[in-house]
């Protein structure tokens, strides 16, 4: 039977020692000595040497993934003569450990921040392979990305087209540029098929592209090669994303009546599975389908499509990474419960770790759900329903809203949260002062920082009111009332 709190999604495993491989990263695996072992190394081991908590990834697992997605998408989209581009969506995860990886396999970068296209031109990646996207891009940053060479500005309102121009016309060069489409079409709404327009603040909306496009072609320092279309990322059904592709592709070919445009840009937004209940990945499917729709449409209508574009994030790094924490407190709550079933009292096990929503907002941003596995040992006790929350001062500060773990969970014990490889760090705050963690990837079975974790000082770094000599001159200052030689301790 299962518990009266738990939600009916949630599946209470058999053994609770087993890792679901669609949940956890490849090489995790529960060793002879219980522990979470992962490429041969001990998870708790890594967390006594790098500090708790910890982002771990598993770089090997992430480039076996992106080799296994490239297979997928060239299979099903570098079809008939057409060329492939992927661009990994930095803001899912960025280190430069990340970056070089997959620079190493030829892929290019999709960015959306003077940070992030900083930071990924450092890592070492040809500006070339860069794609700038956003909403709001400076003339700061589309002067540091055009006088660098990106490779293309994926342009989202009318206002920029002048503003890339002029910077263009300024360093005397010709720049790629797509247009961000507003398809209408929604990955998170059920009934996406009914919406003719999105009231969201990215892409241009349909009926405005015709316009703008001959705005684009006005411009000498400007070379519009193609659409480009993000429908929303966890995307599981399919449907909505071959409806976005016809939608651009109809606009396309209507395009390229009078612009020579080469490329389409299909966005990223594969979903992954967090927990046992979520459904497989199935990007083949996606894929396969959008690129039956291309095909058909470009054969249909014979148009000219060189080359199609991808922007995957989560799938690539999500499932190779794991968040580690330790068990600070442990306390039953009694809940009183209504089902089908009848009423009564019930009791959740509230297991609260040394992180939280500063190191993962999705709970608590979407609801999202996620896996727990106790780390440092088998389990011996019956389990227990559990909610593992973070040490915030907030009640909706939850790193997991349900799963199962050993009753006997105690502080002290190592907890392991699958599937935290994207949308973790890039989103981590320090909310309430905390540091964030280090972010250690594991390569040929040797782990390193990759990011180093953020100390006490880092965190009060900033605050230029905690220099000493504004101390001293503060009215409120201890040191205000005592004489300068009393004050050594600040010195
Ligand atoms: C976030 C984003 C992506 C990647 O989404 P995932 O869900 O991580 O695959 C791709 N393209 C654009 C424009 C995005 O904003």
């Amino acid at each position: 039977m299962s518990h009266p709190l738990a939600p009916d999604w949630l599946v209470e495993p058999l053994d609770h020692d087993a890792l679901d491989p669609g949940v956890w990263p490849a090489r995790a695996v529960r060793g002879e000595d219980g522990e979470i072992r992962i490429g041969g190394l001990s998870t708790a081991g890594l967390l006594e040497q790098y500090g708790s908590p910890l982002y771990l990834l598993d770089l090997d697992d992430v480039l076996e993934r992106a080799r296994r997605l490239e297979d997928t998408l060239s299979a099903a989209l570098a079809v008939s003569g057409r060329t492939l581009r992927i661009h990994y969506a930095t803001k899912a995860l960025l280190a430069a450990d990340v970056i070089r990886a997959l620079d190493g396999l030829g892929w290019g970068f999709d960015v959306s921040s003077f940070g992030e296209w900083e930071w990924t031109r450092r890592a070492g990646a040809n500006p070339q392979h860069i794609e700038y996207q956003g909403n709001n891009k400076s003339l700061h940053e589309l002067r540091a990305a055009l006088s660098h060479g990106v490779g293309q500005i994926v342009i989202d309102s009318a206002v920029e087209v002048e503003r890339v121009a002029a910077v263009a016309t300024e360093l005397g060069i010709s720049q790629e540029v797509m247009i961000r489409v507003n398809t209408g079409v929604h990955a998170g709404t059920h009934d996406y098929l009914a919406t003719a327009r999105e009231d969201q603040k990215f892409g241009v909306a349909r009926a405005d592209i015709p316009a703008l496009a001959a705005e684009i072609a006005r411009h000498q320092s400007l070379r519009l090669i193609g659409l480009h279309s993000h429908i929303g990322s966890q995307i599981v059904a399919p449907d909505g994303f071959v409806e976005a592709t016809r939608r651009v592709l109809e606009l396309y070919r209507d395009l390229q009546v009078d612009h020579p445009l080469t490329t389409l840009n299909i966005g990223g937004g594969f979903a992954i599975p967090y927990t046992s209940a979520d459904p497989e990945s199935n990007v083949e499917q996606i894929v396969s389908m959008v690129g039956q729709e291309i095909d058909a449409f470009v054969t249909r209508e014979g148009i000219t499509l060189s080359t199609i574009a991808c922007e995957p994030g989560r799938i690539v790094v999500g499932p190779a990474g794991i968040t580690l924490y330790t068990v600070g407190t442990t306390k039953p709550v009694e809940v009183d419960y209504t089902t089908e079933a009848g009423s009564g009292v019930a009791t959740r096990l509230y297991v609260s770790v040394d992180g939280g929503m500063s190191d993962n907002i999705r709970p608590a941003l979407y609801g999202a759900n996620y896996t727990v596995s106790l780390a440092n040992r088998f389990a011996t006790a019956p389990p227990a329903l559990v909610r593992v929350v973070g040490s915030h001062c907030e009640s909706g500060d939850i790193v997991i809203h349900d799963d199962y773990l050993p009753s006997d969970v105690t502080p002290g014990d190592v907890v392991a949260v699958a599937a935290t490889g994207a949308y973790c760090h890039s989103l981590s705050s320090n909310y309430n002062a905390l540091g964030r963690p280090a972010l250690v990837v594991i390569e040929g079975g040797e782990a390193r920082v990759a990011i180093a974790a953020e100390t006490p000082d880092d965190v009060m770094a900033r605050d230029l009111g905690l220099a000493l000599g504004s101390l001293a001159a503060h009215p409120h200052s201890v040191g205000q009332e005592t004489s300068g030689a009393e004050r050594t301790d600040q010195a």
